[in-house]
């Protein structure tokens, strides 16, 4: 059956879709909208391959959200996709390709090791491995069934502990949590530990700053006294784009990115760079061998990928990247302007997703309208549209929003959408959705 045939079934064709969303936008009269989604109608496919979202009845989505990975997150860029396809043709010898990768990757990004990991979840479980063998002189076969009786703490601040402890916990590690400086010597001292980490974003953050009692500074002050290495979990922390270098310059020895998000790397790619003995250790855990990371398998398409994101992030300039999401704050914000009771204005979040985010803030009792409904009915419609998570909620991770307002997050929008999206919420606002 051919993808026409499906996409009479209820998908709107792509170019059906732009079609219409195109005279829905020129009804506005608004030139710079006209333009912007032509800009769609002239991307080509990558390949002439078969739209398998539409044979399986996947419904594609414009991503208002951010970096979410429920939401799939990034996509790609042409230049990095075009990498991956042309790397995808050809086997090599795996470990050669890990190997030259993670060299390259360390001399563009200021480090002495750099490991393509399967995201940032997978560098924090080779980097708590690399730590129990560095410590412990063991073999990556002792991991995690053998390491009880040896060193196999990790100290974290309280306010750092979250999910991704799960993979600390992978390895056969646990966690000693502390909140003052006190306790951390004391952690320290035991001579137990054999890694700390550190949550990026928990610090400086609304909320947050004030649970956390230590620094980055001091945090690795005292455990270098100690000699434990230490890893930062700076995932979502890409731009500003000195980040990639900021901290393992400011002496944290290892440092997990995610690949798919901020960077635009293959979805299932993440890094992790540091010193390059540990990040050597962690490439001798990582698959193809008989570690930890066997599980956690990155394969030739992703590894290039990573490395091509790499070249694409480094091509930007902060300046041109922030502006471009400003412009798209700016025409979502324009296309909502008028509606009674409705305010906007740009946030950008200080640590972890460090980009402009539109807030769209009104009176339901005005609109007739509440954010869970406009919610409900970009969700409805064609195309489903979502919004970032923190609308309606209370103020978060650097997002002040509240029960009456939206938030957009438009870096993750292909070229044309931010358009669309802003017609879709005047749409919602002024029940016309
Ligand atoms: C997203 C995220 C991760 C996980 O990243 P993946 O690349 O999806 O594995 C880990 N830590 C933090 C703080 C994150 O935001």
């Amino acid at each position: 059956m051919s993808g026409s045939t499906e996409s009479q079934g209820g998908f709107l064709s792509r170019r059906g879709f732009i079609r219409r969303a195109s005279s829905r936008v020129a009804a506005l009269g608004a030139a710079p909208l006209v333009s912007s989604v032509m800009a769609i109608s002239t991307q080509k496919a990558p390949s002439d391959g078969e739209d398998y979202y539409a044979k399986l009845g996947v419904a594609t989505i414009i991503n208002a959200a951010g970096t979410y990975t429920t939401l799939t997150a990034a996509c790609m860029p042409p230049q990095v996709l075009a990498a991956v396809q042309k790397a995808a043709l050809h086997p090599v010898r795996l470990h050669d390709l890990q190997q030259r990768a993670g060299e390259y990757i360390a001399r563009r990004l200021k480090c002495e090791g750099a490991v393509v990991t399967s995201g940032a979840s997978g560098a924090i479980s080779l980097a708590t491995a690399a730590c129990l063998q560095s410590a412990n002189n063991i073999s990556i076969l002792e991991m995690p069934q053998a390491i009880e009786g040896m060193k196999n703490q990790v100290i974290v601040q309280r306010a750092h502990r979250y999910e991704y402890d799960r993979a600390i916990y992978l390895c056969g590690a646990r966690v000693t949590e502390v909140v003052t400086l006190d306790d951390y010597r004391r952690a320290c001292g035991v001579g137990n530990a054999v890694m700390t980490n550190f949550f990026n974003a928990a610090e400086d953050e609304d909320g947050l700053a004030a649970s956390a009692q230590i620094g980055r500074e001091e945090w690795l002050r005292v455990a270098h006294e100690y000699k434990i290495p230490c890893h930062l979990d700076a995932a979502a922390d890409m731009p500003p784009i000195s980040n990639l270098w900021k901290y393992t310059g400011m002496g944290f020895d290892l440092v997990a990115f995610s690949g798919g998000k901020g960077m635009r790397g293959p979805q299932n790619a993440g890094l992790l760079l540091g010193r390059k003995i540990l990040t050597d250790l962690a490439h001798a855990n990582n698959n193809p061998g008989d570690g930890i990371g066997r599980g956690m398998k990155v394969a030739k398409e992703q590894i290039v990928g990573m490395v091509a994101a790499v070249d694409w992030v480094l091509a930007q300039t902060e300046v041109s990247m922030q502006g471009d999401y400003q412009k798209r704050v700016d025409l979502i914000a324009s296309a909502v302007k008028g509606i009674r009771s409705v305010r906007t204005e740009t946030v950008v979040p200080k640590i972890a997703n460090h980009v402009p985010h539109l807030l769209i803030r009104f009176d339901p009792a005005v609109t007739g309208v509440t954010t869970g409904q406009v919610v409900d009915a970009l969700r409805a419609g064609t195309p489903s549209i979502e919004l970032n998570p923190n609308t309606g909620q209370k103020p978060n991770q650097g997002i002040p929003a509240d029960a009456n307002t939206l938030v957009v997050g438009v870096w993750m929008l292909q070229p044309g959408e931010d358009a669309i999206v802003g017609q879709r919420i005047r749409d919602a606002l002024t029940k016309r959705a």
